[in-house]
């Protein structure tokens, strides 16, 4: 069995790996996290961030659902709109999420989460 490069820590485990990408935008910066995490340390880090994130369907409005995920602010007024995308991929499955951020809820994680900003928009316009 081979060693997987779980982000907890090197150690066994007896299934392949899942990607968690977070990515938040913040216009007209954006922030990403990416994590490979085994099945336990997936299982316990859905339950540590507590996440009622929108199952996102094509079609879907995403202006439907005002409120800020994690604290529960109402911020229709928010502008410019403040979101997590977050998708998971495992096996062969993946599975989009998507949630509002307030402007205080969206700086906290990106400072508690060590979220990189995403440079690819300086990337694309050299
Ligand atoms: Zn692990
Ligand atoms: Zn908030």
């Amino acid at each position: 069995m081979p060693h997987v490069r779980c982000e907890v820590g090197p150690h066994r485990s007896p299934n392949a790996l899942s990607y968690v990408y977070e990515r938040l935008s913040t216009p007209p910066q954006s922030f990403f996290r990416r994590q490979r995490l085994c099945d336990r340390h997936l299982a316990e880090w859905h339950q540590a961030v507590q996440i009622e994130f929108e199952l996102v369907e094509d079609g879907q409005d995403l202006q439907e659902l005002p409120r800020c995920y994690r604290c529960g602010i109402a911020q229709i007024d928010q502008v410019p709109v403040r979101e997590l995308f977050l998708t998971i991929f495992r096996k062969d499955t993946q599975e989009d999420h998507w949630a509002r951020l307030c402007n205080a809820c969206c700086s906290a994680m990106v400072i508690h989460d060590s979220m990189k900003e995403d440079d690819s928009r300086a990337r694309y316009s050299q």
